[in-house]
């Protein structure tokens, strides 16, 4: 969430915490030498908590950016920088928190299942269901079964415990690289690529997907399965899946969006906002954005045979089952064992719901081609 700081020179940006309940509102540099900011917070409430890394509570009402000083672009970066860190803090936790109950529950893949509008469905439905996701997105992106054409060099954009990684290099005897925000997925994705005798093709690794630790142009395949809705920039991150793709490669982003503005809107409703914001802060979803927009960011860089979908009808099974698989004993008892952090998550999933049957949360395929040249 991203709000304009109108008191101060510079017109600063700045971002909403997750967690907190209020935009910033104000900031001063404190001190011609001296590298801090002083940052007020609109509702003159008293922070208690630490952000994490680079902000620490001062005094009521007060917080204090440490690194960075002068003008107000240093400023912009100092405090987006931290909301940053805070954010992938926050995300890392989540996961390393989460990732072992939900593997216990639902297996490998951390995505919804694709299914036929209304249908009923059993547990072992579900997980073949989340197979046909997989195949569904790389039939809507026309990625070629044929050998000669066929994806060699995979990347896996926030890959989970790898479960599209290992499913992927399978498929195509391709190697593929994943990356995720959490220490705890990366080492599992891992451990189980070792035990099913893939770790010749597969590895994982913790990175960020807006700043990724790979050269330009190097994979045929840049999948990204539900981690776009994880990011504060999707510029930068479209930007980057952009730029890791090899000449004539398949970009895939399959992720959470709001619905799509009409010409006469603005924004998203008041209603609609309250309750995307109940579901930012469970999930670290931290600047939801439509499918429309995802498409104007790849046109924005000239990217080939852009196409995308809703797919939100062939979704809809899945939220209530998760919910049904949460309130049995086992579901409970994890939940019990885990942490705040995975119960909060599990108290929005409601919201998800909702969120579909309003139309204001759309289930979104979002595909294009690198340009040969
Ligand atoms: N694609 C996986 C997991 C989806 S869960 C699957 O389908 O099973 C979302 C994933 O996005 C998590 O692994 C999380 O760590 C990752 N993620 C979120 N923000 C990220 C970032 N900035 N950089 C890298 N990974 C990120």
């Amino acid at each position: 969430m991203v709000g304009s700081c109108s008191s101060c020179k510079s017109g600063t940006t700045l971002q909403r915490a997750p967690g907190h309940p209020t935009f910033i509102s104000r900031v001063q540099i404190i001190g011609r030498n001296e590298p801090v900011v002083q940052v007020l917070s609109s509702a003159g409430s008293d922070w208690t908590k630490d952000f994490g890394t680079g902000i620490r509570i001062r005094k009521r009402r007060y917080i204090t950016a440490v690194s960075g000083s002068g003008g107000g672009r240093r400023m912009r970066t100092t405090v987006n920088a931290a909301a940053t860190e805070t954010l992938q803090k926050g995300i890392a936790e989540f996961y390393d928190e989460s990732s072992g109950i939900w593997e216990n529950i639902w297996g490998d893949h951390m995505h919804h299942g694709f299914y036929e509008p209304d249908s009923s469905v059993s547990l072992s439905d579900h997980r073949s269901a989340q197979i046909r996701m997989i195949e569904e997105a790389l039939r809507f992106a026309s990625v070629s079964d044929d050998p000669m054409q066929k994806p060699g060099q995979i990347v896996d954009v926030g890959c989970g415990i790898g479960g599209s990684s290992r499913y992927l290099a399978r498929k195509y005897e391709a190697r593929s690289q994943g990356i995720t925000l959490s220490p705890v997925q990366a080492q599992r994705a891992q451990a189980l690529a070792a035990a099913q005798g893939l770790d010749d093709k597969v590895s994982f690794q913790v990175a960020d997907a807006l700043n990724q630790p790979f050269q330009d142009g190097q994979f045929d395949l840049v999948w990204s399965m539900e981690s776009g809705e994880h990011m504060p920039d999707k510029s930068k991150f479209v930007n980057e899946l952009a730029r890791v793709a090899a000449p004539g490669g398949t970009i895939i982003i399959v992720t959470w969006c709001h619905r799509n503005l009409s010409p006469t809107e603005e924004s998203l409703r008041p209603e609609e906002k309250e309750l995307l914001n109940k579901i930012c802060d469970a999930f670290y979803l931290p600047a939801w954005c439509s499918t429309a927009d995802y498409v104007k960011l790849l046109e924005s860089l000239s990217l080939q045979d852009i196409k995308a979908a809703d797919w939100s009808a062939y979704v809809a099974p899945f939220w209530p089952a998760v919910i049904k698989s949460a309130l049995t004993w086992k579901g409970i008892a994890s939940l019990l064992r885990s942490g705040w952090k995975t119960i909060k998550g599990a108290l929005a999933m409601p919201f998800m719901i909702e969120g579909y049957k309003k139309g204001l949360i759309k289930f979104a395929i979002i595909t294009c081609r690198k340009p040969v040249s």
